[in-house]
């Protein structure tokens, strides 16, 4: 079986070592824009061969994992050079614009809209790990838009990877992520701005962070390639978002201007129930 990645940094090189592993007799194809990360790829054993786009026609899967905005200019050229058998599978973190830009494409029934809800905040194929995704959900849009034969596949090789599925429409997939994920990464990073700023002038702040600090502002070391083109994509969501989340931290300085103890105390108590909300979501885990 041939297996073409394309984009072979954390998610396609972590994809492409489970693949690896649970198909030994299939042969792993890197494509990649970065030299540096084809070429690291194969010294490390996730790619078997270097590739181009041109080689598509020998493809049994594709999976595509390059930043939201590449996707939607590069899938369409995928569908266009594979045979008639082949798995597409995408993975990026935003799907309502992928989606619309495929819908018409002759090809359309042999790609897959994924998004796997697994990640870390490093980047290229020197991050990629096996076991990336066990256990952890991955997100099918319009699975109906997908030949049967094809889903099949795909569902088997998220099965054999451990994934539990959960199936939505891209847009709801776009509304409810910038939620758990988009509005995360932009209060970490503006989180390790506000640090950085005044650090400048106050060198001992770095010398007092603690874990708390360490663990919030963890996404901030995220790459920017990636997570631009997301916030570019899912503007109208994550403008909502924002407005929700900079309106409960005015709310929230308003009550320390007013010395308003007992408020505050009830608003950290009720926000405590996430502890249980995350409990459940790692019990269904
Ligand atoms: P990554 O580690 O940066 O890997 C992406 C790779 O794609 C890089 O090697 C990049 O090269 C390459 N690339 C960029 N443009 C390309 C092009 N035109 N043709 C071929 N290769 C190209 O990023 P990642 O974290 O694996 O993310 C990949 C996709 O998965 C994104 O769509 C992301 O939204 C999605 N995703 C990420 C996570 C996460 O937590 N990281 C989780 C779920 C889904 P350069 O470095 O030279 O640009």
């Amino acid at each position: 079986m041939n297996v073409f990645v394309i984009g072979i940094g954390l998610i396609g090189g972590s994809l492409a070592k489970d693949i690896k592993m649970l198909y030994p007799q299939s042969k792993l194809f890197g494509i990649d824009s970065s030299e540096m990360h084809l070429k690291q790829a194969f010294s490390l054993n996730i790619i078997d061969e270097m590739a181009s786009m041109d080689d598509l026609y020998k493809a049994d899967w594709v999976i595509v994992a390059v930043p939201v905005d590449v996707a939607v200019s590069l899938v369409p050229e995928v569908l266009d050079k594979i045979p008639s058998h082949a798995l597409v599978l995408e993975v990026g973190s935003t799907k309502a614009a992928l989606c619309k830009a495929i819908s018409k494409h002759k090809n359309r029934r042999n790609l897959l809209a994924t998004h796997p809800i697994a990640g870390t905040e490093f980047s290229g194929p020197k991050a990629a790990h096996c076991g990336l995704f066990k256990g952890k959900t991955n997100i099918i849009c319009e699975i109906d838009k997908t030949a049967f034969p094809i889903q099949e596949k795909a569902l088997k090789l998220f099965a054999a990877l451990e994934m539990h599925i959960r199936y939505m429409k891209p847009k709801a997939h776009d509304k409810h992520i910038a939620y758990v994920s988009h509005l995360s990464h932009i209060s970490s990073f503006m989180l390790g701005k506000t640090v950085i700023e005044k650090e400048q002038n106050e060198r001992d702040i770095f010398d007092l962070a603690g874990s708390g600090f360490e663990s919030t502002v963890r996404l901030a070391k995220s790459s920017p390639a990636m997570w631009t083109p997301i916030f570019k994509q899912n503007k109208t969501n994550i403008i909502g978002c924002l407005e929700e989340y900079i309106r409960n931290l005015k709310q929230f300085k308003k009550l320390i201007e007013n010395d308003k103890y007992d408020p505050i105390f009830k608003e950290l108590e009720s926000t405590n129930k996430i502890k249980e909300i995350l409990n459940g979501i790692q019990f269904k885990q």
